[in-house]
């Protein structure tokens, strides 16, 4: 994944080389010790802390249709999130500057040429 600078307070996260693959801090020791896979279970995300493993794991691996994430879970959710908007963001913003420079220069209609601008904010 793509190294970017996320502002805020996300210390607890750590991105390892592995999609969707997240190291969380412990709230009681400051350590490491959970890793939290975001698309496992349909995209429920799986987590190897004890909450996980043996309050909701089961209910997931029995094929319960339910959002069953722990702390964990829900932070790398919202540090993914926050990257992926930022991402996605920046990418339309090149988009859309790639799409005014080929209408200036290529003569596109100026509805084409108006939805680029739409697509820039
Ligand atoms: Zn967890």
């Amino acid at each position: 994944m793509e190294k970017i600078k996320i502002p805020g307070d996300w210390e607890d996260i750590q991105s390892v080389d592995i999609p969707f693959t997240f190291r969380v801090r412990s709230s009681q020791d400051g350590t490491f010790p959970y890793t939290v896979d975001l698309d496992s279970y349909d995209c429920n995300g799986a987590c190897d802390c004890p909450d996980f493993k043996i309050r909701k794991e089961p209910l997931l691996a029995r094929g319960v249709k339910l959002q069953l994430r722990c702390k964990h879970i829900r932070r790398a959710v919202a540090w993914f999130g926050e990257w992926s908007l930022r991402i996605l963001s920046a990418e339309i913003e090149r988009m859309a500057e790639k799409h005014r420079i080929k209408a200036r220069s290529f003569g596109v209609r100026s509805a084409d040429r108006e939805r680029g601008t739409e697509l820039g904010r």
